[in-house]
């Protein structure tokens, strides 16, 4: 296995370096200042499979934070908090086809609640749902799931979220409107702070890889067979990020690439391949976890270089889902 390992990783070298000349038919996003500092040629991948193997390859060491990855994090804690059944009155699970920002959806008079929580509307109203009177409160039950994945607890980047509050005019329209309309559970002040801050908790792609491993393992730490997310919870998370999880491109993602990933704005994409059983020639068909960082973004959003390469993966290593 230790050849294995030394072509993987020979491999996945060759098509970083060969996706890296992709960076620039992208952008960094430049809405939050703050993100505009990113190297925008900057592209890595790692990924971790069940079977004990991890390839590295390109930028790894980037720290870079959450942004949107995070409304999986937090979906799945108001649920393990609050019940499965509760969140999915408060949300949705159905995909917009528009923009993460988009707010046209909550006016429309057919649609109940926000149509799914990984766009911004539903987001928040899934942070609002989060128990605890404070920010830091309601952060708390987020950053223990984090530290029980990756085994430290992560750090909030205070540039970022300060540059994310104080230019967040969209997410304080979508907030008031989630007000108006009695979607909100907790004060609109602290439920957006709770919001700027889990967007700007600070990670890499090890730990992306890390979440999406036991994620693909349905929920359960495959080192020592703990359930860190339960079962069902971790399934729901997986099906969201397969229809809403690469904002109005999942369609696509899921047509090309065919694994449940979600993006971030940083330039982050977290994938979660589970086992397969197809061609036993193939690698990593234990599942296994992926995380991708490039802030060259799609128009879109997506990362535009993480995408390519991850399609590229797909398809030379039949990881398709489907
Ligand atoms: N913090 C960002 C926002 O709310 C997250 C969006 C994203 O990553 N697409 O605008």
């Amino acid at each position: 296995t230790e050849e294995t390992e030394e072509w993987l990783q020979q491999y996945v070298d060759d098509w970083v370096a060969f996706y890296r000349k992709h960076t620039n038919d992208g952008e960094v996003a430049s809405y939050i200042p703050e993100l505009q500092k990113a190297n925008p040629d900057a592209l890595g991948i790692v990924i971790k499979g069940n079977n004990g193997i991890t390839i590295r390859s390109g930028d790894t060491e980037d720290p870079f934070t959450l942004q949107s990855i995070s409304k999986a994090i937090t979906f799945a804690v108001a649920c393990m908090e609050r019940g499965v059944s509760y969140m999915l009155q408060q949300v949705d699970v159905e995909p917009t086809g528009e923009a993460f920002n988009s707010i046209m959806h909550l006016e429309m008079k057919q649609v109940k609640k926000p149509l799914n929580p990984f766009n911004n509307a539903g987001a928040i109203t899934v942070t609002s749902a989060l128990p605890g009177d404070t920010s830091d409160d309601k952060l708390e039950p987020v950053l223990k799931l984090l530290e029980d994945m990756l085994g430290n607890r992560p750090e909030l980047n205070a540039d970022v979220f300060k540059s994310e509050r104080d230019s967040s005019t969209r997410n304080r329209a979508i907030g008031y409107y989630l007000l108006e309309v009695g979607f909100l559970e907790s004060d609109l002040d602290i439920t957006l702070e709770t919001y700027f801050k889990q967007c700007s908790i600070d990670v890499t792609i090890d730990d992306l890889a890390r979440i999406g491993m036991i994620l693909a393992n349905d929920g359960m730490d495959p080192k020592n067979g703990e359930e860190i997310i339960p079962r069902q919870i971790a399934r729901i998370t997986k099906v969201l990020m397969l229809t809403c999880g690469m904002y109005d491109a999942s369609g696509k993602f899921a047509t090309y690439v065919g694994i449940p990933a979600k993006s971030g704005v940083s330039g982050g994409i977290l994938a979660a391949v589970p086992p397969r059983v197809r061609d036993e020639s193939m690698p990593f068909t234990d599942g296994c976890g992926i995380g991708v960082y490039g802030p060259a973004l799609g128009e879109e959003g997506n990362s535009v270089a993480g995408i390519r390469l991850l399609r590229h993966i797909a398809t030379q290593w039949d990881l398709s889902i489907f």
